[in-house]
C-alpha cells in the first residue's frame, strides 16, 4: 500500500496531503471537502510578493533581493516554518512552479536586518524554524551568509533550498559557500524535474532532489556521488 501523509493545521484548518494525485484525493474526499489546490515546495498559495521595503541599503551593509516572506508553512521543512523566498534564479528548470522569482532584479532589496525583523514577526508567529528558498538563494552569498548568521545567533533551525547540487556547491571551493553550508541544518538540493515529480515525497518537488541533514559534513569528504 502506498504511504500518504495528511497534515491538518490546527491554526488555519488547512489540510495538506502528500502522496496522492489530485484525482485520487478528489475521489476520496469529494463529498467532504471543497476542491483542492496543488502546492509544491516554493509555491505558496495566495501569498502576495513584497512590493516595498521600509529600508534601503544606503550604508552598504549586507542585503538581499526578496520576493516574498510568509509564515505557517508546513510543507517546506520540519514543523511550522517562517519562509524567505529570494528573488533571482538562473537555473531555469522547465516547468518551474515559481518563474515569477527568476528575475535577478526582481523583488525588493532589503537590508538583512529588515528581513530578520519581518521573518521573526513581532506579533510572534509560532515557528519551528526558518526556510530559505528561491529563486536561487546561492546567487546572493553575502546577504545569505549574514542572514543565516543572525538566525543561528537566535538558535533557529534553518532549511535551505537550492537548484544546485551539493557536490557542485562544494566543488567551487568558495569560503562563503562553506560557511553557509556549516550553518545549514537541512539542505534540499538539485533542480526541479517535472518527469520525476509524482509522489516525490516530503519537502521536495521531484525525486532527484535530496534532503541532506548537516550538509557541511558531506561537502568536505567523499560521500557524494
Ligand atoms: S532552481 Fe527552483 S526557482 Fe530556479 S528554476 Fe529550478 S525550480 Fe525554479
Amino acid at each position: 500500500m502506498r504511504e500518504t501523509t495528511w497534515i491538518i493545521d490546527a491554526q488555519s484548518g488547512e489540510l495538506t496531503v502528500e502522496g496522492l494525485q489530485r484525482s485520487e484525493l478528489a475521489q476520496l474526499t469529494a463529498d467532504l471537502l471543497p476542491p483542492g489546490k496543488q502546492v509544491n515546495c516554493a509555491r505558496p498559495i495566495n501569498i502576495e510578493p513584497l512590493r516595498t521595503s521600509s529600508t534601503h541599503n544606503s550604508n552598504g551593509g549586507p542585503s538581499l533581493r526578496v520576493f516574498r516572506i510568509y509564515h505557517n508553512s508546513v510543507a517546506e521543512g520540519p514543523g511550522r516554518r517562517s519562509v524567505l523566498q529570494t528573488s533571482g534564479c538562473l537555473t531555469r528548470c522547465p516547468n518551474c512552479f515559481v518563474p515569477e522569482t527568476h528575475d535577478v532584479r526582481g523583488g525588493v532589496e532589503m537590508k538583512v536586518s529588515e528581513v530578520i525583523e519581518r521573518l521573526l514577526d513581532p506579533q510572534g508567529e509560532p515557528r519551528d524554524g526558518v526556510t530559505i528558498l528561491g529563486g536561487e538563494p546561492f546567487l546572493q552569498l553575502r546577504g545569505l551568509l549574514a542572514l543565516m548568521r543572525s538566525l543561528k545567533q537566535r538558535d533557529l533551525h534553518i532549511t535551505l533550498y537550492t537548484g544546485y547540487r551539493l557536490d557542485d556547491l562544494a566543488g567551487r571551493n568558495n569560503r562563503t559557500i562553506s560557511q553557509i553550508l556549516e550553518l545549514t541544518d537541512i539542505l534540499i538540493d538539485g533542480p526541479f524535474i517535472k518527469e520525476l515529480s509524482d509522489n516525490a515525497g516530503e519537502y521536495i518537488g521531484s525525486t532527484n532532489q535530496r534532503v541532506i541533514r548537516r550538509p557541511a559534513l558531506y561537502s568536505s569528504n567523499n560521500f557524494l556521488a
